[in-house]
């Protein structure tokens, strides 16, 4: 449940401090120590998980209805202008800490961010799109 090198569980346990905007049971929603904009905050959940691969889909199924409900009120608060939630699993994909979170960041216009949080897109031949795609479609819904 608590990984004791883990810096956002340390957070978490009050023991490294932190400014803490929401806390449930679940979750403890802090301010980004080094933010991309005025209020960029991160959803954490309480227990210690790496990444999305090991988070449970109870803790799953409700992170995102939180971060619906930060982003509504961090907007009224905030006035922003717009709004991006972010996720990163895995060095590869940009994750730094490796305790789950959630990146909250309120968009601003003229916020220096450039509009989207970037990548490149590439160009697939569409025998390449369709080998994607035969290798993902079929995936049993949930019941
Ligand atoms: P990642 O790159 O893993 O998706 O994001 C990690 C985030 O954690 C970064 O945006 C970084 O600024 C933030 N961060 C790292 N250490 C601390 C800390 O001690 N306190 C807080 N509040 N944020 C932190
Ligand atoms: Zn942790």
């Amino acid at each position: 449940m608590r990984d004791d090198n883990c810096i956002f569980c340390k957070i978490i346990a009050g023991e490294i401090p932190s400014k803490t905007i929401f806390e449930d049971d679940d979750f403890k929603v802090v301010l980004d120590v080094s933010p991309a904009t005025k209020g960029h905050a991160l959803i954490l959940p309480k227990g210690h998980y790496a990444d999305i691969y090991e988070l449970p889909e109870e803790i799953a199924s409700k992170i995102f209805v939180l971060a619906k409900k930060m982003a509504v009120h961090m907007t009224e608060k905030l006035n922003c202008d717009g709004f991006n939630i972010i996720q990163n699993n895995k060095e590869v994909a940009g994750q730094t800490v490796f305790h789950f979170h959630m990146h909250l960041i309120p968009r601003y216009q003229e916020d220096g961010n450039g509009e989207k949080i970037c990548w490149n897109h590439r160009n697939f031949s569409e025998e390449e799109f369709l080998d994607i795609q035969q290798k993902l479609n079929g995936m049993q819904p949930s019941r």
